[in-house]
């Protein structure tokens, strides 16, 4: 994974919390959790056999998130944190590599390459609209 995917996964992060804080309500301080969603999936990568398939399915989702519900009892971190995940997940999906969403079977996918041009207009595109978005 290129610095820019990271780059565009954080992008992406802050456009879900700036509508989550601008239009629902969302206390800022869940930022963190969407980051944090964000980025743990590609804890996976330290397997590399098993990238997009360890931590990138709806069950290590359910799992991580159920496991950040128990041991902070606190049911909007979880669910914050879930989304983040949820936004890794979609943005992976639309590169050349896709996410095996069920860990197994067939992979969405679309042909995104990751660090290529699109890739870089989406960072620029989610980090302008979440800035503009909590500025209004
Ligand atoms: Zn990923």
């Amino acid at each position: 994974m290129s610095f820019i995917k990271k780059v565009t996964h954080l992008a992406f992060s802050g456009f879900l919390w700036a509508i989550a804080w601008k239009y629902f309500g969302a206390p800022a301080y869940v930022a963190v959790f969407i980051v944090a969603g964000s980025i743990i999936p590609d804890l996976d990568l330290f397997f590399p056999q098993y990238h997009r398939k360890m931590l990138h399915n709806l069950f290590a989702l359910i799992g991580m998130t159920i496991l950040l519900f128990l041991l902070s009892s606190n049911f909007l971190l979880a669910q914050f944190f879930a989304i983040g995940c949820l936004g890794h997940f979609i943005l992976d999906s639309l590169t050349e590599k896709g996410v095996w969403w069920l860990g197994f079977g067939g992979r969405i996918h679309g042909s995104l390459r990751t660090g290529g041009f699109l890739d870089r207009c989406f960072c620029v595109c989610f980090s302008a609209i979440a800035v503009a978005i909590a500025a209004i």
